[in-house]
């Protein structure tokens, strides 16, 4: 019998792991699991370089349960441990340097989080939960003379090492569940958590009799051999009862590092909640997290699906993985990839693309707005809808209005209505002007047309009620006003008695007699900025009273008609008239007033 003490430089390391280390106790199982896997495919390994020449048999990693006896055991029929080996890879743990990094970080569970990686506790993370731990293993290498070990620690510095008589090979590890953490000896507990991070693993793991794990989930396979249906049915065991998603996209990378997995772009109809944990991390199929933020770029937490690599660094805190180059060369892969995808399906059949541009569109815009390189190459086939449900390039799109829309200051003026309903006066107006107008109605739209103004050169976005069509495309000097300023001072107060003053900014505009002859207009400068206010938070903007644009049409006949008018009852009915047709085309005659609005109308008639 050996005795002797764990090579820890303090006495202090086991209730630091209990307190620290693992935020999550129950990532012990995980850990032993895990372990019990590696040390069956080591073997598994061995055998294929002929280093192990017994026979393999059956190599199922068995869970089981001692309600009566308060433990855990996981049992493997692996590579097993010499005593030499349980003294190397298990006593004299790697914890050179530990005494100063415990004293440093005992009060940082962040800081502690960040260094576990180096010091390779998978195996002490069983102390978490165990009041005592015992290791019973058999050696591949002593198939002949039965030199198996038995080791023993009860969460102290101190430990037992004796021969035991174990006859199989491979390693028990029996974990005697400590008083406080007694939900770890029941069956559903351990059940939940055993298909939470071991649903996937390479080896077949039984609980209670059951296999609980797929040993060759779909990402591991190769693309050529799986069908449409093969992905929509791993979708499904993933997120149970949810909609099938559009495509998906099959990583399967092994330089510069090694990422695998299967990303699904689920439907967004125009709202999305990126904040859902609905990408599942692995690192060689073992489930590490799936809140994956700082992992991937936040507009691909959009996605559904299971991202798999050993080159991300696991039980680290996020500060530490957004610095990690692995995950930056990492997310940038992915980001790569997504565009890659979406772009051969923009090439291969474009009516079908324009099919799904409404699930798509929200994801595009998002991704355009936050990640710079996603903008270069999304650039390419981000799609404009017209009014008239035509889709464009940007590129198509400006070789389209480039030529009607450009402004005598050379910008050329991108039309857009966020409203068809409401603004649809608006619209027709343009329309009979030959310009083209873009539906902008989606949750990021605001934004993206600020973003996209930004980028393209002599370019404005102006919504289409935002000013008179003439002056959004200014092409030349407006024509000649019929009313002089001495009368358009004389209307000014009969208009203005009108309406509630405060609101209204009144301007004489020379416009076609065709025009309507006042129309009301929402400034898009204004508008953005209190659209931008309400999105960001910024209260005292969303508060602001709006402001409008009165714009008297000083040629239409009836302007004149009111100002010659000499009955001033007959001349402020007429006022008040035409002013509630403004307002009416713009949604904004409500209540007592739309009342009045009825009963002068039926009068005049
Ligand atoms: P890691 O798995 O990162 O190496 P662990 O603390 O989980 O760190 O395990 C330490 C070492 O103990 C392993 O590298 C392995 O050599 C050995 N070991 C642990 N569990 C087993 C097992 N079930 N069978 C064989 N060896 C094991
Ligand atoms: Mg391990």
């Amino acid at each position: 019998m050996q005795t002797g003490k764990i090579n820890v430089q303090t006495e202090n390391i086991f209730p630091i792991i209990k307190k620290f280390l693992y935020s999550d106790h129950e990532i012990f199982v995980r850990e032993l699991v895990s372990n019990a896997v590696d040390a069956t495919q080591k073997l598994k390994t061995l055998a294929s370089f002929g280093e192990f020449k017994g026979e393999m048999g059956e190599t199922t990693i068995e869970v089981v349960l001692n309600k009566e006896a308060k433990t855990l055991t996981i049992k493997d029929k692996g590579i097993g441990m010499t005593a030499e080996e349980v003294d190397k890879y298990i006593n004299q743990i790697a914890f050179s340097g530990a005494e100063e990094f415990v004293n440093k970080y005992k009060d940082k569970a962040e800081a502690a989080n960040a260094m576990i990686g180096k010091f390779g506790l998978g195996f002490y993370s069983s102390f978490m939960v165990s009041a005592k731990v015992e290791i019973i293993s058999k050696s591949f290498k002593n198939d002949d003379d039965a030199k198996a070990v038995h080791w023993e620690c009860d969460g102290s510095p101190d430990f037992t090492l004796i021969a035991a008589d174990k006859t199989e090979r491979g390693t028990d590890i029996v974990l005697h569940i400590a008083d406080d953490s007694a939900e770890f000896i029941e069956k559903e507990r351990i059940g939940t958590i055993l298909r939470k991070y071991c649903g996937f693993l390479p080896v077949e793991i039984k609980f209670e009799g059951e296999v609980v794990n797929d040993t060759t989930p779909l990402w591991t396979k190769k693309p050529a051999d799986l069908t449409d249906e093969d992905y929509k049915k791993f979708y499904q065991d993933l997120y149970p009862y949810s909609e099938d998603p559009l495509f998906n996209i099959h990583l399967n990378v092994d330089y510069p590092f090694n990422l695998t997995g299967i990303l699904y772009f689920p439907k967004h109809r125009n709202n999305f909640d990126p904040h859902k944990n609905k990408i599942q991390l692995y690192s060689r199929q073992v489930f590490i997290t799936d809140s994956v933020e700082g992992i991937v770029p936040e507009f691909l937490m959009l996605l559904h699906g299971v991202l798999d690599s050993p080159d991300i660094p696991l039980n680290v805190s996020r500060s530490y993985l957004q610095s990690d180059s692995n995950v930056k060369k990492i997310s940038g892969h992915i980001t790569k990839k997504v565009a890659d995808k979406l772009e051969e399906l923009f090439k291969k059949d474009r009516t079908d693309f324009e099919q799904k541009w409404e699930d798509v569109k929200v994801f595009m815009e998002y991704g355009m707005l936050t990640d710079e390189k996603f903008y270069e190459r999304a650039v390419k086939f981000y799609l404009f809808k017209n009014t008239e449900g035509k889709y464009f390039t940007m590129e198509e799109y400006l070789e389209k209005i480039k030529h009607g829309q450009t402004d005598k200051d050379k910008k050329t003026v991108y039309l857009y209505t966020n409203n068809a309903v409401e603004q649809h006066s608006f619209i027709e107006t343009a329309k009979e002007r030959g310009y083209d107008v873009l539906e902008m109605s989606g949750q990021l739209d605001s934004h993206f047309v600020n973003h996209v103004e930004q980028k393209l050169a002599d370019t404005m976005f102006v919504r289409v009620d935002s000013d008179t069509i003439d002056n959004l495309i200014k092409k030349e000097e407006a024509m000649p006003s019929k009313l002089t300023e001495e009368q358009q001072n004389q209307l000014k107060p009969i208009i203005e008695s009108q309406l509630g003053k405060d609101k209204f900014t009144i301007k004489f505009e020379s416009l076609s007699e065709k025009d309507q002859p006042i129309i009301i207009n929402k400034p898009e400068f204004m508008r953005r900025m209190k659209d931008m206010a309400a999105m960001g938070g910024m209260s005292y903007m969303g508060t602001m009273p709006e402001i409008f644009h009165l714009v008297v049409n000083t040629n239409h006949p009836i302007i004149s008609r009111i100002l010659l008018e000499a009955d001033a009852a007959k001349q402020f009915q007429l006022a008040k008239q035409i002013c509630d047709l403004a307002m009416l085309s713009q949604n904004m005659l409500k209540g007592e007033e739309l009342t009045k609005f009825v009963k002068r109308s039926l009068e005049l008639i």
